[in-house]
C-alpha cells in the first residue's frame, strides 16, 4: 500500500458497499481511523468489522442521507468519534435513473444535496485539519445520456458544486475534487444486476470501454487515496475520470 494516512480521520458518506466501501477499507489499511454511514444496519455493522480488522478506530452511523437531520447528526457524532477530521468522501448515490418525481428527488436529494450539507457540517472541522473533501461523481455528469436524465443532472451538478466548493475553500487550505467513475462492477452492484438482468445493456457498455473491461471499486477508491494525500496537495477543484477511456 503506497499511501501513508496513519494517525489521519476519514468519513466515508455511503460507506458500506462497493465503491464507498472499497474507500473505507483503502483508508483504514492505510492507517487511517474511518467512519462510515449507510441506512442498512447489518451491512454498515459489517463492513465496520471489517474497517476494524486493519486495527485502527472503525466508527459507524446509521444515516438517511436523504435528509438533512440525520446528517446534521450523524457527521458530528462521527468527527467525535474519531477525535477530528482530515478527509470528507461524498459517495453516496439515489440511483435515480428513471424520469419520474422519485428518481429526481432521490438524485438531488441523495447525491448533490447530502454532499452540500455534509460538508457544511465538516467544514469548521476541516478548516483545523486543512483537509479534504471528495466528491464522487459519475461519466453520467459529464455526458447527456437519455437512460438516466436525474442521476445525469445531479452528478453535472456535483461536479459544478465540487468547482465551486473548491475555489470558495481554496484560501482556507481545503482542497476539494472529484471523482468521476465510469462503469464499475463488483457483487451486488449495478453492473452485476445489469450483467444478469439486461445484458444486451451490460455489453454494450462494455464495448465501448476501451480499455476492455469494467472498473473495479479499489482502482476508484486508489484514486480518492491519491487525492486526499500530500502527493496531491497542488490539486484541487479537479474532475478526475476514472474509467478505463470510458466515454471518450
Ligand atoms: P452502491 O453499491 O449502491 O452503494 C451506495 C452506498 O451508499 C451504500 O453504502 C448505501 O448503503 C449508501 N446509500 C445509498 N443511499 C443512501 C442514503 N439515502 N442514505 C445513506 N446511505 C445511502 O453504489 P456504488 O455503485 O458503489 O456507487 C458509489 C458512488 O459511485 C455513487 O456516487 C455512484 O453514483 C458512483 N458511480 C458508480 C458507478 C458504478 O458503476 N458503480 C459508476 C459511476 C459512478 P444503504 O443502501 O444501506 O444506505
Amino acid at each position: 500500500m503506497p499511501f501513508d494516512f496513519k494517525g489521519k480521520k476519514v468519513i466515508v458518506c455511503g460507506g458500506s458497499r462497493g465503491i464507498g466501501r472499497s474507500i473505507a477499507l483503502g483508508f483504514a489499511e492505510a492507517g487511517a481511523d474511518v467512519s462510515i454511514c449507510a441506512r442498512n444496519p447489518d451491512t454498515l455493522e459489517k463492513t465496520r468489522a471489517e474497517i476494524a480488522r486493519f486495527g485502527h478506530l472503525a466508527h459507524a452511523g446509521s444515516c438517511d442521507l436523504s435528509k438533512e437531520a440525520p446528517i446534521a447528526k450523524y457527521v458530528p457524532e462521527a468527527v467525535k468519534a474519531l477525535g477530528g477530521l482530515d478527509v470528507l468522501v461524498n459517495n453516496a448515490t439515489g440511483y435515480g435513473y428513471a424520469d419520474d418525481e422519485k428518481s429526481w428527488e432521490a438524485s438531488i436529494n441523495v447525491d448533490l444535496l447530502a454532499a452540500v450539507r455534509a460538508s457544511r457540517v465538516a467544514l469548521p472541522t476541516l478548516e483545523k485539519s486543512k483537509g479534504n473533501i471528495i466528491n464522487i461523481a459519475s461519466g453520467s455528469g459529464l455526458r447527456p445520456s437519455v437512460r438516466t436524465p436525474a442521476y445525469g443532472a445531479a452528478k453535472a451538478a456535483v461536479i459544478h458544486y465540487t468547482r465551486t466548493q473548491a475555489a470558495q475553500l481554496a484560501k482556507t487550505g481545503i482542497r476539494v475534487n472529484c471523482v468521476a467513475p465510469g462503469s464499475i462492477e463488483f457483487p451486488g452492484g449495478v453492473w452485476a444486476d445489469r450483467k444478469a438482468n439486461e445484458p444486451a445493456l451490460y455489453n454494450a457498455t462494455l464495448a465501448n470501454i476501451p480499455a476492455g473491461r469494467m472498473g473495479r471499486p479499489e482502482e476508484v477508491a486508489h484514486v480518492v487515496m491519491f487525492l486526499a494525500s500530500p502527493l496531491a496537495s497542488w490539486v484541487t477543484a479537479q474532475i478526475i475520470g476514472v474509467n478505463g477511456g470510458q466515454g471518450l
